[in-house]
C-alpha cells in the first residue's frame, strides 16, 4: 500500500523510538508499540553496501551492521543471486535425501576453518549453533559443566543463555542449567583456577566456552597469552574449547576467524550471522571428525528439519566466496585499524565524553562515561544520518559495526558526524550531571 508522507514519517519515528527504547529502555517515552503500528511491514529499508535509505529516501551509513550480520553489506548481488537461482531449484530441503550444498558448505568451511575441524552441522541461527555445541562437548566428553565468561553472550535460548553471562538476560529466565561457572573474561588464571577447583571436587567440566573478542560487551579484546593459553589449559585438563565465533567469525575482527588473532585451533566452532551473507538466516557448529564421531554413530541424535536449508547454503557458500576472492578480510583489518585510531584520537581530545576505544578489525566499542552521554552520541549520529547501537543497562558502550564493505569515504564522514555529535554535546551541560 502507498504510505502518506506522514504516515511514513510516523512509521519511522516508530521504528527510532522502538530501536531507542530497545537500548534505552525507559530514556525515551514508548509513544506507540510496534503492534499498533499495524501496517509496519510496509515501512521499507533499501540498502546496497554499507549505506541505506527509509521509505522517505533518506540516507544512512551502517554502523550497526545488524551487530555482525552484514559484514558484505545490505543485500550484495553475488549472494542474492545465488538465493534467487537456488529458489527456482529446491527452496526447502527434502528430508530424507542428502542435499548436495549442505556437503559442499560443510566441505568449504573445513577448509577454510583452523586446525582439524572438519564436520558441520546447520541451523537457522546463532543460539542454536551454541546450544548444537553444547551438547556435542556434553556427548563427547560425557560431562556436563561449562566455564564462560563474565558478560559473554552466547544467545538466549535456556542453553546458551546459561552460557551468557549477563543477568539481566538470565534472571527472568531462572533456573537455568546448573555446573556452569563464569570467570571474568580475558583472565586465563581464574579459567585454571575454576578448572583445578573443577578437578579436586570431582566436578565434570565439558568444555570452555569463550568469544574470540567478545562481543555484546563492547568488542572486549582479551590479553593476547589469553587464546594460547586456553588452548593448552584444556588439553591439559582434558575439557574442550569452544570458540563462540558468531559474532567474530567470517572476517568481522580482520581474520577470517577471531581465533586466528592468536594462531589457536578450537576443538568446536560456533558461527552464524554473517555465515548467510546478510542475506539468509543460517548458523553453523563445526568441529574434527574424532569428536565428530559422537554424533556420526546416530545419524539421529541431533536434527533440524530447515537447518542448512537449500537457500541458506547457496547464501552462505556465496557469502564465503565473496569474502574470500573480493579479499574482505584483508581490507577489513586495515580499514578496522584507520578507524580505531581516528576514533582513538577522538576520545582523547574528548576525555569528558569517552573512557575507551576498544576492538579489532571492524569489531570497534566507543566506551563512555555513562550510558547517557553514550546515547546522545548515538541519537546525534542518527540525527545525522548515521545508524548506530545505543548504550544498554549501565554498559556504556556503543559498538561500531560497520559492513565490512564500508568505505574510507563513508568512515571519515561517520567521523567528521561524530565529531559535530559530540561538539554539540558539549554544549549541552546537563549531560554531565552524575547519573
Ligand atoms: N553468540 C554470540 C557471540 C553472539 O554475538 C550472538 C548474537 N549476538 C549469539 C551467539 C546469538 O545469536 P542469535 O541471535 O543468532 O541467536
Amino acid at each position: 500500500a502507498e504510505l502518506s508522507k506522514h504516515d511514513a514519517e510516523w512509521l519511522i519515528d516508530t521504528t527510532v523510538s522502538n530501536f531507542a527504547n530497545y537500548y534505552n529502555s525507559g530514556f525515551i517515552e514508548y509513544r506507540k508499540s510496534v503492534a499498533e503500528a499495524g501496517d509496519f511491514a510496509a515501512v521499507e529499508w533499501t540498502g546496497r553496501g554499507a549505506t541505506f535509505k527509509d521509505v522517505l529516501g533518506r540516507e544512512y551509513i551502517d554502523c550497526l551492521g545488524g551487530f555482525g550480520l552484514f559484514n558484505l553489506g545490505w543485500t550484495h548481488p553475488k549472494v542474492v543471486g545465488a538465493v534467487q537461482a537456488q529458489l527456482q531449484k529446491s527452496p526447502l530441503p527434502t528430508q530424507e535425501l542428502l542435499d548436495p550444498l549442505r556437503g559442499m558448505l560443510a566441505h568449504l568451511l573445513a577448509e577454510i576453518t583452523p586446525g582439524d575441524i572438519q564436520y558441520s552441522f546447520f541451523v537457522g541461527s546463532g543460539t542454536e549453533a551454541v546450544e548444537g555445541a553444547m551438547k556435542l562437548a556434553k556427548l563427547y566428553t560425557r560431562k556436563s559443566g561449562f566455564i564462560a565468561a563474565v558478560r559473554g553472550f552466547h544467545g538466549k535460548t535456556t542453553g546458551s543463555l546459561a552460557l551468557t553471562g549477563k543477568a539481566i538476560f538470565r534472571r527472568p529466565a531462572l533456573p537455568l542449567h546448573n555446573n556452569i561457572y563464569h570467570v571474568p573474561y580475558g583472565d586465563a588464571e581464574a579459567v585454571e583456577q575454576q578448572l583445578q577447583v573443577a578437578r579436586e571436587v570431582g566436578n565434570d567440566i565439558a568444555a570452555v566456552v569463550m568469544e574470540p573478542v567478545q562481543g555484546e560487551a563492547g568488542a572486549i579484546v582479551p590479553p593476547d597469552d589469553f587464546w594460547p593459553r586456553l588452548r593448552q589449559m584444556c588439553d591439559e585438563y582434558e575439557v574442550l574449547l569452544i570458540a563462540d565465533e558468531v559474532q567474530t567469525g567470517i572476517g568481522r575482527t580482520g581474520k577470517l576467524w577471531g581465533v586466528e588473532h592468536w594462531n589457536v585451533a578450537p576443538d568446536i566452532i560456533t558461527s552464524a550471522k554473517a555465515l548467510g551473507g546478510g542475506v539468509m538466516p543460517i548458523g553453523a557448529f563445526m568441529s574434527t571428525p574424532k569428536i565428530w564421531s559422537v554424533l556420526n554413530s546416530n545419524p539421529f541424535i541431533h536434527t533440524s528439519t530447515t537447518g542448512g536449508n537449500p537457500l541458506a547454503c547457496a547464501a552462505a557458500i556465496a557469502a564465503i566466496n565473496v569474502t574470500l576472492e573480493e579479499g574482505i578480510v584483508e581490507q577489513t583489518a586495515e580499514k578496522g585499524d584507520y578507524f580505531i585510531s581516528h576514533l582513538k584520537d577522538i576520545a582523547a581530545r574528548y576525555s569528558d565524553i569517552y573512557t575507551d576505544i576498544t576492538g579489532k578489525g571492524l569489531l570497534i566499542g566507543q566506551h563512555f562515561v555513562n550510558d547517557d552521554i553514550g546515547y546522545a552520541v548515538a541519537s546525534g549520529l542518527f540525527k545525522r544520518g548515521v545508524l548506530i547501537s545505543g548504550t544498554l543497562n549501565n554498559s556504556r558502550v556503543i559498538r561500531v559495526e560497520p559492513p565490512l564493505v564500508i568505505t574510507y569515504q563513508e568512515i571519515d564522514t561517520i567521523l567528521n558526524r561524530l565529531e559535530d555529535t559530540l561538539q554539540e554535546l558539549r554544549t549541552s551541560a546537563s549531560l554531565f550531571v552524575a547519573d
